[in-house]
C-alpha cells in the first residue's frame, strides 16, 4: 500500500508542471536577468507551476554563468548547455524534448517578446487550441526585415492552408502532445503551425506586443530568408506528398513530358507545312534546358528531404556539454 502511494505521489510530482518556458539563448548576457524577473512576475501571479528551460546554444559571453546562477537560486530554472552553436532549431528541439509542462511556450531571450503576453497564449490553449502562434502585428524591426517577411508569410499561408500572419514569430505556445509528435529538423521549426495542422491539430493566433532589440544584436540576416523560402518547398512537400512522392514527381514529369511533346509536335507540323528550319533557336533551347534542370535539382532536393525525414530522429543534431537543475 505504501509503495502504491509512493508511486502515485511521484507521478503527481512529475506531472505537476503546468507550463514549460523554452528559451533559446545565444549571447544574450544583457537581458537574461531582466527576462527572468519579468517572467516570474507574470507566472507567479497566475498561480500555476512552471519551469524555465534555457538552452544555451553555444554562447561565448557571460550568458551561461548568468543562467547557472539563476538555476542555483531557483530550482524551477533549468539550463542545458550545447557544446557549440547548433542553431535555434536545435535549441528548440532540445527544449521540446526536455519540457515536462502540459503547455509549452517558446520565446526569444532578447526581450523583443514580452512575458506579459504569456497569459493570452495560455488562455487560447485552454480554449481548445493546440498551437497558438504570436503575431507581431506592429513589428519593431527594420523595414528590410519586415517587407520580405510579409511577402513570405502571405505565400506560406496560401501554400500551407494555415491562415496565420506571422509564421516566423518565436513566441508560440503548444499543447505538450503537439511537440512530442512533431518531426522537426533543420530550420523547420518555423513551420510548426503548418506541420501540426497537417496532423489535425487546431491552430490559433494571438496579437503580441513586440519591442525593438536593445541589447546585443540579431543573429540572422538575409540568408535566413532564402533558406526559409527553400524550406517552404520542403514543408509543402512533406505535408502533402511525403507518403506519395510519385504524385509529386510523377505529376511534374508528366506535365513536362506533355509540354515537350506538344512543342515538338508543333515544330514538326510547322516544318512540314511551311518548310521552315526549326533547329536554330539557341536561346529557346537554353531556356528550356535551364527550366528542366531547375526542376530536376529541386526534385532531387525534395527527395533528399524525404530521406532526411524518414531517417531523422536516429541521431540528434546537437551535443550537450552540461545540464543544470534537472532531477
Ligand atoms: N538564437 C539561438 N541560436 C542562434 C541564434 C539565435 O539560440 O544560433 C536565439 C537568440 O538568442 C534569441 C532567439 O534565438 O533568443 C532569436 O534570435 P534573434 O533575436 O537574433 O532573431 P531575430 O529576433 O532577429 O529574428
Ligand atoms: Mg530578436
Amino acid at each position: 500500500m505504501l509503495t502504491i502511494f509512493f508511486i502515485f505521489d511521484k507521478k503527481i510530482i512529475m506531472e505537476n508542471v503546468n507550463v514549460s518556458l523554452v528559451i533559446p539563448v545565444k549571447d544574450e548576457e544583457g537581458t537574461l536577468e531582466t527576462l527572468y524577473e519579468k517572467i516570474l512576475e507574470v507566472l507567479e501571479s497566475l498561480n500555476l507551476s512552471f519551469e524555465i528551460l534555457f538552452i544555451d546554444d553555444g554562447s561565448t559571453d557571460r550568458s551561461f554563468d548568468i543562467m547557472k546562477q539563476l538555476s542555483q537560486r531557483d530550482s524551477r530554472v533549468k539550463v542545458v548547455r550545447f557544446r557549440r552553436n547548433f542553431g535555434k532549431a536545435a535549441a528548440l528541439s532540445c527544449g521540446f524534448e526536455k519540457a515536462k509542462g502540459e503547455i509549452i511556450i517558446t520565446m526569444d531571450a532578447d526581450l523583443q517578446d514580452d512575458p506579459k503576453e504569456i497569459p493570452k497564449f495560455i488562455d487560447l490553449i485552454n480554449n481548445g487550441y493546440d498551437v497558438v502562434s504570436g503575431w507581431k502585428k506592429d513589428r519593431k524591426d527594420p523595414w528590410s526585415k519586415k517587407i520580405p517577411s510579409k511577402i513570405f508569410n502571405k505565400i506560406t499561408a496560401w501554400l500551407t492552408g494555415v491562415n496565420i500572419h506571422d509564421f516566423n514569430c518565436g513566441f508560440k505556445a503548444y499543447r505538450n502532445e503537439v511537440v512530442k509528435n512533431l518531426d522537426i529538423y533543420g530550420e523547420l521549426y518555423r513551420y510548426i503551425p503548418a506541420l501540426a495542422y497537417s496532423k489535425g491539430f487546431r491552430i490559433g493566433e494571438v496579437v503580441v506586443e513586440h519591442h525593438p532589440r536593445i541589447y546585443g544584436r540579431s543573429k540572422y540576416g538575409w540568408e535566413r530568408l532564402i533558406k526559409g523560402f527553400l524550406d517552404l518547398f520542403t514543408v509543402v512537400f512533406l505535408t502533402r506528398f511525403l507518403k506519395r512522392p510519385m504524385h509529386f514527381f510523377g505529376g511534374l514529369g508528366l506535365l513536362f513530358f506533355i509540354v515537350g511533346f506538344l512543342i515538338n509536335l508543333g515544330l514538326t507540323i510547322y516544318k512540314y507545312t511551311t518548310g521552315a528550319l526549326i533547329g536554330s533557336r539557341p536561346l529557346l533551347l537554353f531556356g528550356v534546358l535551364l527550366m528542366i534542370l531547375g526542376v530536376q535539382f529541386l526534385s532531387i532536393g525534395l527527395l533528399g528531404e524525404m530521406i532526411n525525414n524518414v531517417t531523422h530522429g536516429r541521431k540528434k543534431e546537437y551535443l550537450i556539454s552540461e545540464e543544470i537543475g534537472f532531477e
